[in-house]
């Protein structure tokens, strides 16, 4: 099985015995429903700017009355979530005795 490139590596940690990092859908996400930009900002510490990634997200989530949208790096690199058949998807610890890729 060939992973895309644009899979990130899975966690450095170990997981819990008898099991195995695994790429998974998370159904916490889904690709966005209506155009929204990146939640994703940062602060330089100095000012009280906020400069704001902007870019169209590319996926979204749920959190009570909001939802909140990431491009594909902040969706990657805040997250360790990406896109992949039109899935959100995350690493998950799966039994290595079924269910393995
Ligand atoms: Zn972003």
């Amino acid at each position: 099985m060939s992973a895309p490139l644009d899979r990130p590596q899975p966690p450095r940690v170990a997981p819990p015995d008898g099991t195995i990092w695994a790429a998974r859908p998370d159904p916490t996400w889904s690709l966005t429903t209506q155009p929204r930009d990146c939640r994703h900002a940062t602060s330089d510490g100095h000012s009280r700017r906020v400069n704001r990634c902007g870019q169209p997200a590319t996926a979204e989530y749920e959190a009570g009355v909001q939802t909140y949208g990431y491009c594909g790096e902040h969706l990657r690199g805040r997250y360790g979530r990406w896109v992949e058949n039109a899935q959100v998807m995350r690493w998950l610890p799966v039994p290595t005795t079924k269910d393995t890729p």
